[in-house]
């Protein structure tokens, strides 16, 4: 309720910035869902509250006029160093296994794209996306070729699942004795950071890292290092990535289909909130079920959609810096 009285709905867009129409939102103000503005300036955006701290690194990066390429890589490496993370980098959940097997990509204004996946004790996952995008003639490498080319690059190394998390695993695991049901669909156990920027150059990148679903079946990939579905970025129209169910992202190639819709003259707001409804129409059973997706337009205006209520990110512009509610089809 608190929340209430400080939200504001904002509907002008770049035009109202730029004719001073819209004063500049204060720090940490809460926004309204129907948010579609931005800055005349850099501009980055990311999944869930653990984007405040990323979007602050990549800032960094993006305030001294750096890319948005550099920007999208340095910011989710914050969550990815962050041990208290379940559900990104080296403090992950593991799978039913036993294993924390971390999947990432990355993708760059020149529709450049480089994905890890299935990747086990390596500290940077986006980074070793990046390498994989700048170093060879390939967009994915997964598993022990992905760790062995991880290892010949210099990448440090981390023994995983770290014991906070290996204790909560065996806790799980003696709870749980039918191992081999089906992992629960259930929208406690997954997250992800994926992050999108614009630079002064106007040039879009976008980068995605997940530890992904956890007690999740050794050797499930999701949505996350697929190019297409957990993240996609055409420099020509916008940007867009996922987090939420990956099986359900990648049944309608999500964050592609997001960057088409907005291709098609839809906004960023617009083409979420499409994307969000294909993925309702395609699945009888929605218990459980969340997806949501993040959009940038190539002017820099920004939205949101998922399936269910709850989700929010954090934006930074030069006017703002906070979280944003997400709107949303259901209630849960
Ligand atoms: N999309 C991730 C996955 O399916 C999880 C999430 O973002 O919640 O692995």
């Amino acid at each position: 309720m608190e929340n209430n009285k400080r939200r504001r709905f904002l509907k002008l867009g770049l035009t109202g910035f730029a004719l001073g129409l819209i004063k500049p939102l204060k720090a940490g103000e809460i926004i309204s869902s129907s948010f579609e503005g931005a800055s005349n300036g850099p501009v980055v955006l990311s999944t869930w509250n653990h984007g405040l701290a990323a979007n602050s690194a990549a800032w960094e990066v993006l305030n001294k006029g750096g890319s948005a390429l550099d920007a999208v890589e340095k910011g989710v490496r914050v969550t990815e160093a962050d041990i208290t993370n379940r559900s990104v980098g080296i403090g992950g959940m593991p799978d039913r296994d036993g294993h924390v097997t971390l999947d990432a990509c990355i993708m760059d204004h020149e529709s450049r794209c480089g994905s890890v996946g299935f990747l086990e004790g390596i500290n940077h996952p986006v980074s070793v996306a990046r390498a994989i995008m700048e170093k060879t003639q390939h967009v994915m490498l997964v598993g022990e070729g992905a760790k062995a080319f991880a290892l010949e690059q210099g990448f440090g190394t981390i023994k995983t699942p770290i014991p906070e998390v290996k204790a909560e695993y065996k806790k799980w695991k003696s709870e749980n004795k039918n191992l081999f049901k089906k992992p629960e669909i259930n929208n406690e156990n997954h997250d992800t950071i994926g992050m999108l920027a614009l630079d002064q150059f106007g040039n879009l990148s976008g980068s995605c890292t997940t530890s992904g679903w956890a007690y999740k079946m050794h050797g499930r990939l999701g949505d996350s290092p697929i190019i297409g579905a957990g993240l996609f970025v055409d420099n020509e129209v916008g940007a867009a990535c996922a987090t939420g169910l990956g099986e359900a992202i990648i049944r309608i190639a999500g964050s592609h289909t997001v960057v088409e819709l907005m291709r098609q003259g839809y906004s960023p707001s617009e083409a979420c909130r499409m994307a969000v409804e294909r993925i309702i129409s395609k699945h009888k059973d929605l218990t459980g079920l969340q997806c949501c997706f993040l959009a940038i337009d190539k002017n820099g205006r920004v939205g949101s959609y998922s399936v269910y209520n709850g989700f929010n990110y954090a934006l930074k512009t030069n006017g703002f810096e906070g979280m944003v509610d997400a709107p949303f089809n259901r209630k849960w």
